[in-house]
């Protein structure tokens, strides 16, 4: 019945076979059926007490390697808007101007920001998630190519200064370091630059991990189904499963060539 497409195992890497029929898209989750996420997405959608907010860039909304799509499915309480920056009029719940905070990674050498920033023990331990409280603290994300989330960021904190407080993830910040992420091998769906970056859905759940009553519970909730992803798609782009450098390296390599541009696309 299944048109003749290979199993998973049998795919050779993508430059041998450019898919030329229309492929068939999941009415559950919106996503190409061969990598249908409908049997992890949690059903109903997992409730926080916090409210993610996600400015996703117009360029990465195309990007089919993007997190945020399966992220604002996973989480109840939610928000994606498309835009370059953020401003008055943009959303009602920001313009409320309700305890937030924002999440990005700290430069090293440029210095786009001069905003303070609170590491996720920093922001536990200070009285912003109890001044949050009962409506729940508003997290907000940028999710776009490093080179463009630093833009959108630098726009973007005029407004967010009057209300959000600019917040670090917990590790080393090192851009000697390949890779970073505590789940490194796993998540890697396309390669950061610096050691530290991650996926915006893997910053949410670690954020979540900290700022929830259930903390633990959500972020494994979400990091399965980041984990679900990243193996669906590595199958299709790798026959064999290598050691984890190799599999970066070549993961790396085969995104590039399907999507015929890396995570620099749309850089100039
Ligand atoms: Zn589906």
């Amino acid at each position: 019945m299944d048109p003749p497409e290979a199993e998973p195992a049998a795919q050779v890497p993508s430059d041998a076979a450019p898919p030329q029929q229309p492929r068939r898209v999941c009415p559950g989750c919106d996503r190409p059926a061969r990598v249908c996420l409908c049997h992890v997405i949690p059903s109903p959608p997992i409730p926080t007490a916090a409210r993610v907010v996600v400015l996703h860039h117009p360029h990465e909304s195309r990007h089919k390697l993007s997190t945020v799509p399966v992220l604002a499915r996973c989480l109840l309480n939610s928000t994606v808007l498309l835009h370059r920056k953020l401003r008055p009029g943009l959303s009602p719940l920001l313009d409320r101007h309700p305890p937030s905070i924002y999440l990005f990674p700290p430069s090293s050498s440029s210095s786009s920001s001069t905003s303070p920033c609170l590491t996720l023990s920093q922001l536990r331990a200070s009285d912003l998630l109890r001044r949050a409280e009962p409506e729940g603290l508003v997290v907000i994300a940028f999710d776009a190519t490093w080179k463009h989330a630093r833009e959108m960021v630098s726009a973007s904190e005029e407004y967010l200064s009057r209300f959000a407080v600019r917040v670090c993830l917990d590790f080393d910040y090192d851009e000697s370091v390949d890779g970073g992420s505590i789940y490194d091998s796993e998540l890697l769906l396309r390669k950061e630059p610096y050691g530290g970056c991650v996926s915006t859905m893997e910053a949410v759940a670690r954020v979540l991990r900290a700022v929830e009553a259930n903390g633990e519970e959500v972020e494994q909730r979400l990091i399965g189904v980041l984990k679900e992803m990243v193996r669906l798609q590595a199958s299709f782009l790798k026959p064999v499963k290598p050691r984890n450098k190799l599999l970066k390296k070549g993961k790396q390599r085969a995104t590039i060539e399907e999507n015929g541009a890396g995570a620099g696309a749309g850089a100039e």
